[in-house]
């Protein structure tokens, strides 16, 4: 199926239900069968989940926070073999990659039977040899893509601004941009207080981009992981969210709880506005998921 296909039926229901995706990360490790392993456990999570709800589309990082490209491919492929999610969808980079480089890969995911993608700039990996400059932007992607494929796109969109950004209306020319090139879905980055979705949307409106926001939810299961992430993307938390969590920074259980409780407000919340699609980081594991899914009532 096609993004814009499935963004369309689930609006088109008298019951107007929200895309549910997930984000998956390809398991980091440099050793084959230590490798195997955790992609095993990862294809495990799916099934969990999926025995409590079938999300309509699994999207996969490529390169994102050092793991491995290649690995990506691989995980892509195989969910696409193996399970029967309606759109598998590949992330892909284009900083530092040539023109040639990006063609390769675009008829590698042909061959998986691939129909969507999600099209990025990317941050520029560590240790690189040769960091090519055939593309600077995002945009300049999906007008490549697009011109190369019968690919759907979806792009990255940034309620609080991008971290590099000057501005956030800045960062919404530039989105609009990407979606004049081609793009057809938005998923944003995570955050966690729902106004500052809303007014996004707004902004969006006002600038005359009228498609599908899928609203970027990260379920919190570790309070390191959470200050990592908020540094990394450059969001900026409450002193509401930073207090839930922080209480409970030293039990791993009780912070997963304080996540599914969190996330699961913000999930009906955005239900009860209407909005288009909710888009789980799910840090390769069901649980949270899972419950915030059956709080709200979806399984
Ligand atoms: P762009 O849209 O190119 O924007 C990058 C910056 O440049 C922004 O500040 C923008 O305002 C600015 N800009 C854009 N066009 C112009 C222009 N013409 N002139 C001047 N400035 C401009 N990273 C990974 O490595 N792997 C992943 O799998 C991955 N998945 C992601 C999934 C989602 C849903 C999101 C939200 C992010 C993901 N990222 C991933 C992170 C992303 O790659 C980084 O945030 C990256 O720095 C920006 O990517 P982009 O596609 O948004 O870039």
């Amino acid at each position: 199926m096609k993004l814009s296909e499935i963004y369309r039926k689930e609006q088109n229901l008298s019951s107007k239900k929200p895309v549910i995706s997930i984000e998956i990360f390809p398991p980091k490790s440099e050793d084959a069968k230590d490798f195997d392993n955790k992609k095993e456990k990862l294809f495990n999570e799916l099934c969990i989940l999926n025995e409590c709800y079938k999300p309509s589309l699994v999207s996969i990082t490529y390169g994102a926070g050092g793991s491995s490209r290649e690995r990506s491919n691989i995980i892509v492929k195989e969910i696409k073999e193996n399970f029967d999610f309606n759109i598998v969808m590949p992330h892909f980079t284009c900083v530092c990659s040539d023109k040639k480089f990006i063609e390769n890969y675009l008829d590698e995911i042909k061959t998986y039977g691939i129909k969507n993608i999600l099209a990025l700039k990317g941050d520029e990996p560590d240790n690189i040899e040769v960091c090519h400059r055939d593309f600077r932007f995002a945009y300049e992607l999906v007008e490549f893509i697009k011109t190369k494929t019968e690919l759907e796109i979806a792009v990255a969109g940034y309620p609080e601004g991008h971290i590099s950004a000057k501005s956030l209306d800045e960062d919404i020319k530039h989105l609009k941009t990407k979606v004049n090139k081609g793009a057809s879905v938005v998923f944003t980055q995570f955050f966690f207080e729902n106004e500052k979705f809303y007014s996004y949307l707004e902004k969006l409106e006002k600038n005359k981009i009228c498609l599908p926001v899928a609203a970027g939810l990260l379920p919190v299961i570790s309070f390191e992981g959470l200050t990592r992430m908020v540094k990394l993307s450059g969001i900026k938390l409450s002193s509401k969210a930073l207090n839930h969590f922080e209480k409970y920074k030293d039990s791993k259980e009780d912070t997963i709880k304080a996540g599914i409780e969190w996330t699961s407000i913000q999930a009906d919340d955005l239900i009860c506005n209407g909005i288009d699609g909710i888009h789980f980081y799910a840090l390769n594991k069901a649980r949270s998921t899972a419950e915030i899914l059956k709080n709200i009532g979806l399984c």
